[in-house]
């Protein structure tokens, strides 16, 4: 088993894995900016390392100093978390070639994954149902391109190979804009990503976004931990998640999670991931994988008992997976809503000082947070300052357990975005189920 290893994040992950590494008897060291003396793992870690200036750029992002941090402490791995440096192949290749095992994929998965049109080809040759698209990039002959988009049927999307976070996608409703949003969208990824290739695919009108957890060993095992649905969304970001996912049989959690699997076995996947797929008219369309932990792994976690990140520490030891496909087993049903530091109406970030900090309990509830009173929510990152998760043996059941949650949580000092939560689920049609991921901005007037 892993000995030492070094937490490269900060806020409710690092802790989250702080406390797993715990439970396990591993070492931490917790490297943190200057603005986060007082982050509540860092006060537990067993060592803690300054890396820089608040900035991320200088601090969670500096690579040279959070493998120096490794190697002054002797520590023998490195966990990123998610955000920062936890999708970086290059990253992943310096911790291993400066001899610490990195606790997540192999670099070349990581890179297969983060370049959309290579990721969905691999997907395709494991069987994994993609949207209808161009099949690869798109080359420069305009009639060419026309055609393609006729075949696919209006609306399409353009969207940047290397995108990422929501950036570098256009909508192109009709024939007369299509050429044009080519040419444009290639000169933002190129400025954007360094990287011009942009493909098309159908624009699907109503979607939902179901992922499938999944966890691979380095013994050649892979198993799916069924979905998530993530489609409560405002500008691409997560708001509210929820497992399993509203009216997705056992057939269709089998057959895609299977497809998942197999896909994890083609690319010689490890560690932890997430298929993402857009689902409409009962068909799921894959879209992207996200090779790292997820923010939303808590809902799985509730519903299936298995600790993802336990599981990922024992992965990047050596370890074979304990858990078989068929000892997975859903049991009741968890949401979970982001608490971020903002304005409940205008979503402007509210970072200060915490005066006051009460998080709620009772049977099924679940708070990741690092906050505490006192604690000081710093400008520099970003506002997300917890995460509260409610579990229940069904939908209805886990849904009055967030409600109580809800309003048992005290945060005074700073703008929480608590009071749209208490809105949200009082939804009727939230409350029904399945509603798509542009319902929340609809309901909130933002589109
Ligand atoms: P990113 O890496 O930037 O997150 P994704 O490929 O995951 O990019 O897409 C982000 C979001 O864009 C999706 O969650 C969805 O809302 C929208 N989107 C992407 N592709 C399509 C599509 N083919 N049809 C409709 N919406 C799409």
């Amino acid at each position: 088993m892993l000995e030492k290893i070094v937490i490269a994040n900060r806020g409710e992950i690092a802790l989250r894995v702080l406390r797993a590494c715990r439970e396990m008897g591993i070492k931490t060291v917790a490297v943190h900016s200057t603005a986060d003396n007082n982050l509540k793992h860092v006060l537990l870690a067993d060592e803690t390392v300054c890396i820089g200036p608040p900035q991320s750029t200088a601090s969670y992002l500096n690579m040279p100093a959070i493998i120096s941090a490794a190697e002054v402490t002797d520590a023998t791995g490195i966990h990123p978390g998610y955000g920062f440096l936890s999708e970086n192949a290059d990253f992943a290749e310096r911790c291993e070639s400066s001899g610490f095992t990195f606790i997540g994929p192999k670099a070349d998965s990581i890179r297969l994954m983060g370049d959309k049109v290579s990721a969905i080809r691999a997907m395709k040759k494991a069987g994994v149902p993609c949207v209808p698209g161009s099949d690869g990039p798109l080359g420069d002959n305009p009639d060419e391109n026309m055609r393609l988009a006729r075949d696919i049927g209006y609306p399409i999307i353009i969207k940047a190979s290397g995108g990422g976070g929501g950036r570098g996608m256009r909508v192109v409703h009709a024939e007369a804009s299509l050429i044009a949003a080519i040419t444009v969208t290639k000169a933002e990824a190129r400025a954007a990503f360094g990287n011009d290739v942009v493909y098309m695919e159908k624009y699907l009108e109503k979607p939902r976004h179901i992922e499938f957890q999944v966890l691979a060993d380095t013994h050649g095992n892979a198993i799916h931990l069924g979905e998530r649905d993530c489609s409560m969304q405002r500008r691409h970001q997560k708001v509210i998640e929820e497992a399993p996912a509203p009216g997705i049989t056992a057939e269709q959690r089998k057959r895609i999670g299977e497809r998942c699997v197999n896909a994890c076995l083609e690319i010689g996947y490890r560690s932890a991931g997430t298929f993402e797929f857009l689902y409409e008219n009962d068909e799921f369309y894959f879209i992207e994988m996200n090779t790292r932990l997820q923010v939303e792994h808590p809902v799985t976690e509730m519903i299936t008992g298995v600790d993802i990140v336990r599981e990922q520490l024992r992965i990047a030891s050596g370890e074979e997976l304990r858990i078989r496909q068929d000892d997975v087993k859903i049991l009741g049903h968890a949401i979970e809503c982001r608490i971020n530091a903002e304005d409940p109406k205008t979503f402007m970030p509210s970072p200060g000082l915490v005066t006051l900090w009460h998080s709620p309990g009772g049977p099924g509830i679940r708070m990741e947070s690092h906050v505490y009173s006192g604690y000081k929510v710093p400008p520099y990152y970003d506002s997300m300052i917890g995460k509260l998760i409610a579990h229940g043996e069904n939908r209805d059941a886990a849904f009055a357990r967030m409600r109580n949650a809800l309003s048992e949580i005290v945060i005074e000092g700073i703008k929480t975005n608590v009071p749209l939560h208490q809105e949200i689920f009082q939804h009727a049609a939230f409350q029904a189920g399945g509603t798509d991921i542009h319902y929340l901005e609809k309901r909130l007037g933002l589109k």
